[in-house]
C-alpha cells in the first residue's frame, strides 16, 4: 500500500496539529484544509507538510 503519513501544518503558527494519511498516487495535490488550531484558538488554514 502506498499510503503515506502526512502532517497538516497551521499556516499561522506553523504547528503540526494534525496527522493523516493519503495515497500520493491517487491524490498528487497538496492537501489544504481549514482546521481548528489549539495554539491560534480558531480555525486556520492547514497545509500538508513533508
Ligand atoms: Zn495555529
Amino acid at each position: 500500500m502506498a499510503r503515506d503519513i502526512i502532517h497538516l501544518v497551521c499556516q499561522e503558527c506553523k504547528r503540526k496539529n494534525y496527522t493523516t494519511t493519503k495515497n500520493k498516487r491517487r491524490t498528487p495535490d497538496k492537501l489544504q484544509l481549514k482546521k481548528y488550531c489549539n495554539a491560534c484558538r480558531r480555525h486556520t488554514l492547514h497545509k500538508e507538510a513533508k
